[in-house]
């Protein structure tokens, strides 16, 4: 089953660039995809667009069956409820511990207290982190920080984890420990990973399918793929 269409989607930003043209893609609920591409080929426009961080100009992107693309503002909170969202730059709150941060993304959702502590620990043990819950931000390496960014963004068991260059501050090793995370949350909860990425190494390695991008187009898809050299 697909978990996300994306139907003949063009994204033209109102300084006339744009940055996807004619796209077509589906996603089965499980996969492991890396969208690739050199800077300005459109992958955080893509992922934006999955979000609703940005919407299309044209087209349809549908996930979970919803057009987010013709989603109402004030049900945007739904669609966001259902996903997880990994950044390059961690985003977590300076003053809150390692658990605050992670129990933070239930809390809004009104969960009640005990199902907050069961989850939330579940979600740091997930990602290595137990030794280090009253730690803060300021007192975790960069992959931890990134770490905890990752529980956050599964402690309520999302159907789509979307991460936007989550490696792009990490030395290889770091990066490597991020990328055995990730793929133990797609194997072991069976969710769904779209990750941009510009690391050669990383998609190489992991031998998942590959969407390339160029120009806001969609120049290569395969299964179980390698970093290629049209996207470069
Ligand atoms: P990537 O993530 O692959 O680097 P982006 O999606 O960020 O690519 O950018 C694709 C193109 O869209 C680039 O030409 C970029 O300059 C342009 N772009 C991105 N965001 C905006 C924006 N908010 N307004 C105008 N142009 C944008």
């Amino acid at each position: 089953m697909d978990l996300i269409r994306i139907n003949n989607v063009k994204k033209q930003y109102k300084n006339g660039v744009t940055a996807i043209n004619n796209l077509n893609l589906s996603i089965k609920k499980g996969d492991f995809v890396f969208i690739i591409g050199g800077s300005g080929s459109g992958k955080s426009t893509l992922i934006k667009m999955l979000y609703r961080e940005e919407k299309p100009t044209l087209g349809e992107i549908i996930v979970g069956g919803v057009n987010v693309a013709k989603l109402r503002n004030r049900k945007v909170y739904v669609l966001r409820r259902k996903l997880g969202i990994v950044f390059q730059d961690y985003r977590l709150l300076p003053k809150q511990n390692v658990y605050e941060n992670v129990a933070f993304a239930l809390e809004i959702i009104g969960a009640k207290k005990e199902e907050i502590r069961r989850k939330t620990l579940k979600a740091i043990e997930m990602v290595g982190l137990k030794s280090k819950i009253h730690n803060y931000p300021d007192q975790l390496s960069g992959g931890e920080q990134q770490r905890v960014a990752i529980a956050r963004a599964i402690v309520n068991n999302p159907k789509l984890l979307i991460c936007d260059e989550p490696t792009g501050n990490l030395d290889p090793e770091r990066s490597k420990e991020i990328m055995d995370i990730l793929e133990a949350i797609n194997k072991e909860m069976g969710t769904t990973i779209i990750m941009a990425t510009h690391d050669k190494d990383i998609v190489n390695r992991m031998k998942k399918r590959v969407v390339a991008l160029k120009d806001g187009r969609l120049v290569k898809d395969v299964e179980k793929g390698g970093y290629c050299s049209e996207a470069i």
